[in-house]
């Protein structure tokens, strides 16, 4: 049994002074593994002011420092790759295969940002100005459930490098990964204060967090709700703000793609983390033309899914992380039917065979029109909606025609023509014929799914602020190599 009471404030594990008390619940069994005890606003003004007090030495701190530091980081985060693993699968029902790749990725974020940060010059000049990138301050990070591990070490790495101490504060309903990755950064030996975290309420330490005057910085991924929240906590000491948000990415399918290769892959898409991604495809566009051939195949890839315990290598689709969860997905299963869209595969209940656990029916709906719910909102489960289109403008249209605009995807056997969709489509990010995403590379949403980039060196300027110096008489002197970031 886990029993977790302690936040990470100024470089130790201290007892919380909250008192609630949540129990950690294994979804794939539904019998209570642990509680964690909520730290408070108190604990998160502690946290705050540590933070504060490690922020000048790590704003002044070389760029040659914060790269061993992130190296420190990749292997400290690295050597309990496999409690991650684990902690992922028992708390949250992670497949596998899945939860091995959270894991790798969570190290992975401080090797790529390490690497980025070698090659980054703080310093350029534009005209007769030094423009020069300094620490914005203190950070609050403020992480979801559905990738608690990843998100955490992919924010942190970012601050980091920018030279920006901070404040974590993971979901309160992800508490051992949390745990975990605390672990690690405490055996990657920083400097104290550089990096709190503590687990609460969003509306009490995630609201002290996002209206403190000394929190210059909020980092946010999860709800596109919550984020509109926090952008409007955040107005009063106007906090800089980047929020990745919700999606519902659209997978085009376009008539040339061969379907053999292309409907597994967008299944996955549809159905990663068991459903509860943010970049999951969960609304395929087909064109009326292969429609049938693709209804058949969806069928039978949906026929040889397995569905089950997470642990097993062979388990495609885990259980979903709560009873909430479940309840959602089966509410959204009812809506799907009562509007009008047919069912391919899966349905309300539990799969046969599966009693206990938060598992749902790996469900697929045809006919469906864009503006129905199953269509518009983010179900969160692994529920696909098939949509029928019947030239390309209609297919960007359909897939444009949301509030969303995440990630998508384009499956075709002619790069140009995907390329030339890929560019007409509303999303941060656009995966063509891959649904692996490319980490140095920019994400986050348009419209609704979110404000500004993570990952590489744009996750990394999300934290940095220019300043510019101009000089009377000519170019501003070079500042000496020592006393400023570059070395
Ligand atoms: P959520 O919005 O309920 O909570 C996210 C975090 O915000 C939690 O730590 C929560 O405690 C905190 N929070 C809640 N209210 C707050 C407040 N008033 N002030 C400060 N903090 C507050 O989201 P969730 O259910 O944990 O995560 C799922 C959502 O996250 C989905 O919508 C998903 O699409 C989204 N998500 C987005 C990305 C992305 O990169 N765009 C990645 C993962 C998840």
């Amino acid at each position: 049994m886990w029993n977790l009471d302690q936040a990470y404030i100024d470089g130790a594990f201290v007892p919380v002074q909250g008192s609630e008390r949540l129990e950690i619940v294994n979804p794939a069994t539904e019998q209570a593994i642990g509680t964690v005890v909520l730290a408070n606003r108190d604990d998160a003004r502690q946290a705050i002011a540590a933070a504060n007090r490690a922020q000048p030495g790590l704003a002044n701190s070389t760029k040659a420092q914060r790269i061993e530091m992130l190296r420190r980081l990749e292997a400290a985060v690295l050597a309990r790759s496999d409690q991650i693993r684990d902690a992922t699968i028992e708390e949250y029902g992670g497949p596998l295969a899945r939860s091995q790749w959270v894991s790798n990725y969570a190290s992975q974020c401080f090797a790529t940002t390490a690497q980025m940060l070698g090659d980054y010059a703080f310093e350029r000049r534009l005209g007769e100005a030094a423009v020069v990138m300094e620490p914005i301050g203190v950070a609050g990070l403020i992480a979801p459930w559905n990738s608690a591990a990843g998100s955490m070490c992919s924010k942190l790495a970012s601050a980091i490098a920018a030279g920006c101490a901070s404040v974590v504060k993971p979901s309160e309903l992800g508490p051992l990964q949390a745990q975990v990755v605390t672990e690690a950064l405490h055996d990657a030996g920083l400097p104290a204060g550089v990096v709190n975290v503590l687990l609460g309420r969003g509306g009490d330490v995630g609201d002290e967090i996002t209206t403190h005057p000394d929190i210059a910085k909020i980092s946010f991924t999860g709800s596109t709700q919550t984020g509109k929240r926090i952008a409007r906590a955040g107005l009063d000491t106007l906090k800089r703000v980047s929020l990745a948000l919700s999606g519902k990415s659209a997978t085009v399918m376009l008539d040339d793609a061969d379907l053999a290769i292309a409907l597994p892959m967008a299944l996955n898409a549809a159905f990663m983390n068991n459903g509860q991604a943010c970049v999951a495809g969960t609304r395929l566009l087909v064109p009326n033309v292969r429609m049938t051939e693709a209804i058949e195949g969806l069928r039978r890839a949906v026929a040889a899914l397995r569905v089950g315990d997470p642990r097993d290598p062979a388990t495609a689709v885990g259980p979903l992380a709560s009873q909430a969860q479940f309840e959602r997905v089966q509410q959204f299963i009812r809506r799907g039917l009562a509007q009008g869209a047919t069912l391919v595969a899966g349905g309300e209940g539990r799969p046969d065979g599966l009693g206990k656990g938060w598992f749902v029916r790996p469900t697929v709906f045809a006919g469906v029109r864009n503006d129905m719910d199953i269509a518009r909102e983010e179900i969160f489960g692994p529920v696909l909606s098939v949509i029928g289109y019947d030239d390309e403008d209609e297919a960007v249209e359909i897939a444009n025609d949301s509030i969303y605009g995440l990630q998508a995807y384009v499956f075709s056997s002619q790069p140009q023509r995907a390329r030339r969709v890929a560019s007409r489509l509303r999303a941060g990010t656009v995966l063509v014929n891959r649904i692996t995403p490319e980490l140095i590379a920019p994400f986050g949403g348009v419209r609704q799914s979110g404000i500004g980039r993570e990952f590489g060196v744009f996750g990394m300027e999300a934290f940095l602020e220019p300043k510019t110096i101009a000089m009377a008489n000519g170019l501003a002197p070079a500042i000496p190599k020592q006393s400023r970031n570059e070395k």
